[in-house]
């Protein structure tokens, strides 16, 4: 694939799961990375694995929660490239928690990380974006941005703000060089419910069974770089969410049945 060949693609939450195996992936056709992640040692990892298939790599420590950091980020970056092709807004935090027992600092701070830090970046880095010939904006967020799930109601509300803000955006998108892709993934084998947060933000510690039985990270990645490269606006990438997702549009009330009926694991 050409496609990435010699772009500047910045990627958030590069440390791991879907951001670590897009970089490793995207390093393979010799793309300039820009990888954005909270751990400097987990970070220059993954820089020494794609500095091996041969890419240039750039690292940016910054934690997105903190609106400053984001801007701090975006100002090193302006002054390290001329131009970004694709930003990859893919750092994230999920939830495991009731609605009723979940602390308002919760819901807020996964809207911060989920919602509100891709915003801002990528307002922030509008310029750069505006000065490729061909950019891609791709937002991960999940089938949970299509449909509400239990313990989920901060993530669910933050993956639904991101995909309204970002479809509003590109509806009414004037630059033509300009390509919006959402990303909804079902359960991807990473670390995602290790590090959801639970009612009163510790972590929950745990790789879910129905996480552990998911789409391999590097799967998931392939078929990101591939939509991303075909254009496209929207892709699933989905094993038996794809019923849910059906039942959803078409059966609501069947779908209501079944999701309170499931063995949440
Ligand atoms: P992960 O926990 O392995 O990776 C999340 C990444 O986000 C890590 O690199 C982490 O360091 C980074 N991150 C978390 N908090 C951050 C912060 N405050 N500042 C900067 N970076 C931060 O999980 P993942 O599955 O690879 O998640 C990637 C994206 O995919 C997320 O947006 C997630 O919501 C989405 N997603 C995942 C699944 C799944 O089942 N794994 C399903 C749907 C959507």
């Amino acid at each position: 694939m050409q496609y990435f060949k010699h772009k500047n693609i910045l990627i958030t939450g590069a440390t791991s799961g879907i951001g670590k195996e897009l970089a490793i992936q995207l390093a393979k056709q010799q793309a300039t990375l820009i990888l954005v992640g909270r751990n400097n040692a987990q970070l220059l990892e993954v820089k020494k694995t794609c500095e091996q298939s041969g890419a240039k790599v750039l690292v940016y420590q910054a934690d997105l929660i903190k609106m400053n950091e984001v801007e701090l980020l975006v100002a090193k970056v302006t002054e390290a490239v001329n131009k970004i092709d694709v930003l990859i807004n893919n750092a994230g935090i999920s939830q495991r928690s009731q609605a009723e027992e979940t602390s308002e600092l919760v819901d807020r701070q996964i809207m911060e990380l989920n919602f509100f830090s891709p915003v801002k970046l990528t307002k922030s880095l509008w310029p750069l974006l505006l000065a490729s010939p061909q950019a891609n904006i791709v937002n991960i967020s999940s089938v949970t941005g299509t449909f509400g799930f239990p313990q989920r109601s901060a993530y669910a509300a933050s993956k639904h703000a991101l995909v309204g803000f970002f479809e509003s955006w590109m509806l009414e998108n004037k630059h033509p060089q300009i390509n919006f892709t959402t990303v909804s993934p079902g359960r991807i084998l990473t670390n995602i419910s290790y590090n959801a947060l639970k009612s009163d933000g510790s972590k929950h510690e745990l790789l879910d069974e129905g996480q552990a039985k998911g789409i391999r990270a590097d799967v998931c990645a392939n078929r990101i770089i591939r939509a991303v490269a075909q254009g496209k606006q929207q892709v699933y990438i989905v094993k038996q969410e794809r019923i849910l997702l059906f039942l959803y549009r078409f059966f609501p009330s069947i779908f209501v049945y079944l999701v309170k009926k499931l063995d949440l694991k």
